[in-house]
């Protein structure tokens, strides 16, 4: 990275999350210090790159989904990442061009590229709100997401690849369950987090990486992400591996469910 401005605003001592997910998806937006430990998962987990991009295409169909057959028409994206094109309201504007999106992420290199999430239709609306997950009043209380959501109609929450940076210890079930209180029936869940079930020893060593690093994790057997769901409707074909969640055309090889790791669903709030 050579914008050295964002070089003493940033921490560049540890690795970041946002910032080894960007290396994954072959971004220019991280450090030495990034690259570093995302190349120990990459040794320890040579498929990391195939699960990112497995997991980036679980959002953009989701979210075609749910603005094509659901009518969803606003999305609060937490833990949105580094901007990668293409992001989640270009999604949704091509389908629905007044879609409007409210991102969140608790990194602060995301805000040093927000502008890239803020380039919007007319018809529509996008903002950004630095926030933390686990304080989820704090984000709901944000003057700019009453300013881009209307919190009356349906709104789809989005937690891609978010979740398993919340461990048991900080409720992550009590913390999605807040976030879906607030919003009214025909709002809609849409998660991806990454799962040990087809690769315990890997995943192991993924969780020592990331852990050893500074950012806890915590990696869910299928029924523990299942769990995220409880009390919605969840769309065909449930809870399934990310590129087994209604796949476009296939293109080439299928990955295997061990390369791609991810556990994915949409369910709406009745
Ligand atoms: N949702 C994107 C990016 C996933 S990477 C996608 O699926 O493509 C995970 C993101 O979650 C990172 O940007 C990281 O900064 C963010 N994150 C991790 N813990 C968080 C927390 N407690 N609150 C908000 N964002 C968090």
């Amino acid at each position: 990275m050579s914008n050295s401005q964002a070089a003493r605003d940033i921490d560049t001592s540890r690795p970041h999350s946002a910032r080894m997910y960007d290396y994954y998806l072959g971004g220019k937006d991280h450090f030495d210090v990034d690259k570093l430990a995302a190349e120990r998962v990459a040794e320890a987990y040579p498929a990391i790159f195939v699960c990112a991009r497995e997991n980036r295409a679980f959002m953009h169909r989701a979210t075609r989904v749910l603005a094509r057959e659901h009518g969803i028409r606003q999305w609060l994206d937490i833990g949105t990442g580094i901007p990668t094109e293409p992001n989640l309201h270009q999604v949704a504007q091509s389908v629905v061009p007044d879609a409007r999106v409210v991102y969140a992420d608790n990194d602060p290199l995301v805000l040093k590229y927000a502008e890239r999430l803020m380039r919007s239709t007319s018809e529509g609306r996008t903002t950004y709100i630095e926030a933390d997950v686990n304080d989820p009043q704090s984000l709901l209380d944000a003057p700019e997401l009453a300013e881009v959501l209307d919190l009356g109609r349906p709104v789809a929450l989005s937690l891609n690849a978010l979740m398993h940076f919340v461990t048991d210890a900080q409720d992550p079930y009590g913390i999605v369950r807040r976030l879906l209180d607030v919003v009214p029936s025909g709002s809609a869940l849409a998660l991806s987090h990454c799962t040990p079930d087809f690769d315990p020893a890997t995943w192991q060593k993924v969780t020592d990486i990331y852990t050893s690093a500074g950012t806890p994790v915590q990696f869910r057997s299928r029924a523990d992400v299942a769990r995220f769901f409880d009390g919605l409707d969840l769309l065909e074909p449930g809870v399934a591996v990310g590129h087994r969640w209604r796949p476009d055309a296939a293109e080439g090889d299928a990955p295997t469910d061990a390369e791609v790791s991810l556990w994915t669903g949409v369910g709406i709030k009745p």
